[in-house]
């Protein structure tokens, strides 16, 4: 059974109450959208969403509500914005940061937007929200209440459980400066139950990423006027919206780290059972742990621009949730997630002789619409079509009809079309030197051959003069027949056919690849040396 099943029965088991009754689960994620989003939160994406789909398929009523967290200081400047124009709003709320595309609504949705078109295209049931209305519609006024009434026991529990001393006159809420718009420089000092209002000062030196302009006052701390710290507002979040399942990412899972810390303030302050964990692992970007600030190479836009939904599903949800997933895009990543594609293809449509259901199970859930039954096609490997991709004597579409030993369906040509795209890009910007391929205008002058070489070489002019059909498979069994006859090691007699074509030691399937050439130009070319 695969992580996603095993996790859904959990969660079967733990809200059997809530299902029975026909209660819809709750599961959430966020990401807040202080610069461009890194391919590692779809990690979050796909585990949530898939368990949606699963859940959905057992008519298990569910929603899975996505945050893009536009409330949190702006802390950090990517180095991808212009830095003149946007360091005087370091510290205000993203939401009042002004944008730098025209289209677009506000500098966290410049990012936004970008991240929930890559998220579309993955086709999981997924519903976006805004946190800032939620504050502003007053649907935080309750938990703000309760974290300032019980602000000694948050203390105590920051404390207790993660060792974070506060001081007595600290209060989990930060409100927005009357004077300079700023949150993150300012720090409430005081509640007054009865007026229902806090007072608070803009502090100089509070943040080393922002200077607060020293202004004091008193305000209410509702409606949007205040945000609470966000270890604190993660577990008020679960007890507004009533969540059921949210995982989360390794570095919040420790213990004393800030899962922890909210479960214990769900349950001690807020008085709401923590939701379902999923605990995953990070995702590196060529074994490096990337973060948003860094700017370009990782972003969930770049990386999924290189693969088509399914694979970048795929690529997202093959690993158990607590194994790292790392993705070299100049490295084998991409030709191995294409194999791996078409390997589970061949378990889930049984032309594996021993298909194993886990890896059915995995091909069946990455497809964009998993409850659908996938269509058995015919595919190019990966590595073939960038060879024949690289050899401009050759036509895809006509190889591929070869090597399938019949038409391709329309289906199979859209499918082959599609391939061929992301295999092109993958060419022109990142293939390692070992994938790309020239046929050489004239044998390798310094070609040196011993004489069993020469002597086999010679055998296999002879025999492939005579073959009548002349294609991959009848040169290919020409190859081993010979190679059989004259008992040469394999490789004495294949490198040299790649030396005299590609000067290189290897290439692709040899008789697959002489194959795509005229009789009389292969064989003008094995005399040569
Ligand atoms: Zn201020």
């Amino acid at each position: 059974m695969i992580w996603a099943d095993r996790i859904v029965e959990e969660i079967q088991r733990r809200f059997s109450t809530e299902i029975s009754s026909k209660t819809p689960l709750l599961i959430r994620d966020e990401k807040t959208l202080s610069g461009r989003v890194h391919i590692g939160s779809l990690r979050g994406v796909v585990i949530h969403g898939l368990i949606a789909q699963i859940l959905e398929f057992y008519d298990i009523k569910n929603t899975f509500q996505f945050e893009l967290n536009d409330f949190d200081p702006m802390d950090s400047l990517p180095a991808y914005v212009d830095q003149k124009n946007y360091r005087k709003h370091m510290g205000e709320p993203l939401y009042r940061v002004p944008s730098y595309e025209i289209k677009t609504q506000n500098y966290p949705m410049v990012f936004g937007e970008e991240f929930v078109d890559v998220v579309n295209s993955l086709k999981l049931p997924i519903h976006f929200y805004h946190l800032r209305p939620l504050y502003k519609e007053g649907k935080f006024n309750e938990v703000i209440r309760e974290a300032l009434d019980g602000a000694k026991d948050i203390r105590k529990i920051y404390k207790e459980v993660s060792g974070s001393v506060k001081p007595d006159d600290w209060y989990p809420l930060q409100v927005v400066c009357e004077k300079c718009g700023k949150i993150g420089t300012t720090q409430v000092i005081s509640w007054d139950v009865k007026k229902e209002i806090v007072h608070y000062v803009c502090k100089k030196d509070l943040v080393k990423w922002a200077e607060g302009c020293e202004y004091e006052g008193e305000i209410s701390p509702f409606n949007g006027n205040g945000k609470l710290a966000w270890k604190v507002e993660w577990p008020a979040k679960w007890k507004i919206l009533g969540v059921h399942i949210e995982g989360c990412g390794k570095d919040h899972s420790a213990a004393g780290g800030s899962r922890d810390v909210g479960e214990h303030l769900a349950r001690e302050v807020f008085h709401y059972e923590p939701p379902f964990n999923i605990p995953y692992e990070f995702f590196t970007i060529a074994g490096k742990k990337m973060s948003a600030s860094t700017g370009l190479g990782a972003s969930s836009k770049e990386i999924a621009h290189l693969l088509p939904p399914n694979l970048l599903k795929l690529l997202l949800m093959r690993k158990q949730p607590n194994h790292p997933i790392d993705f070299d895009p100049h490295g084998n990543t991409i030709p191995n997630l294409f194999d791996e594609y078409d390997r589970l293809a061949d378990h889930y449509f049984k032309r594996h002789p021993e298909p194993d259901p886990d890896f059915a199970r995995t091909f069946q859930l990455c497809q964009l619409d998993p409850f659908r039954e996938p269509k058995d096609l015919w595919q190019m490997r990966f590595s073939v079509m960038s060879f024949v991709l690289q050899m401009p004597h050759l036509n895809l579409e006509g190889e591929a009809e070869k090597l399938k030993e019949s038409p391709l369906t329309e289906h199979e040509k859209q499918e082959l079309d599609e391939r061929a795209h992301y295999v092109r890009l993958w060419l022109e910007g990142y293939a390692p030197d070992e994938y790309k391929f020239t046929i050489l205008d004239s044998p390798p002058s310094d070609l040196e051959l011993d004489d069993d070489q020469k002597a086999a070489l010679s055998k296999l002019i002879d025999a492939l003069s005579n073959l009548s059909h002349w294609n991959g498979k009848t040169i290919h069994k020409t190859i081993h027949a010979v190679k059989e006859q004259t008992g040469i090691a394999p490789e004495a007699l294949f490198q040299p056919l790649y030396q005299l074509f590609l000067g290189r030691t290897s290439g692709p399937q040899v008789g697959w690849f002489l194959g795509t050439m005229e009789k009389e130009q292969v064989i003008e070319r094995l005399r040569g040396p």
